[in-house]
């Protein structure tokens, strides 16, 4: 089950992928929001939060997909994403790509990038900047960029593929 808070507009939404209309589950998780509140001593009534009921959740087909479920939901609200578009038959890719990505994070140190003319810079000069379009990892060097872009970031691929 997922909680998710808008501390600005005061709305919470729970996603419940095991059981979406169980009422119980939903106080419950409201409790716990009440109590976190409480222990970071926000001062703010519960009563004054309201949910939204646009965040819902479908249904998973198993009993032990619920962390893939939350993780996919709270990436798809991230992205701005309808949530509801997750699906039990979207759980095993999603896994892999996990896998990916935690095998790709672990390798960002090696001396490569993605880029097709990599300069393989070495120490200090290795600086990274991923591509908002394909997610990619470069070196800024590689990319001929000496500072984070303040904005998005597409790589020298995404880029001229954009002009088209
Ligand atoms: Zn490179
Ligand atoms: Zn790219």
């Amino acid at each position: 089950m997922l909680l998710t808070a808008d501390v600005r507009s005061k709305k919470y939404g729970i996603l419940n992928s095991l059981h979406p209309s169980y009422k119980t589950a939903a106080e419950t998780a409201l409790n716990l929001w009440s109590k976190y509140l409480t222990a970071r001593n926000v001062v703010e009534k519960i009563g004054e939060w309201t949910r939204d009921t646009t965040l819902c959740s479908s249904k998973q087909g198993n009993g032990f997909d619920c962390g893939v479920f939350v993780a996919m939901q709270s990436e798809a609200i991230a992205h701005g994403q309808d949530p509801c578009v997750i699906r039990q038959e979207h759980c095993c890719l999603y896994r892999r790509y996990i896998y990916q990505r935690i095998i790709h994070e672990s390798k960002r140190q090696e001396t490569t990038c993605n880029a097709m003319d990599c300069t393989r810079p070495t120490d200090d000069r290795i600086q990274w900047v991923q591509c908002d379009n394909c997610t990619g990892w470069f070196h800024m060097l590689c990319m001929r960029i000496n500072k984070a872009p303040d904005g998005p970031f597409y790589c020298h691929n995404c880029h001229s593929r954009r002009r088209c």
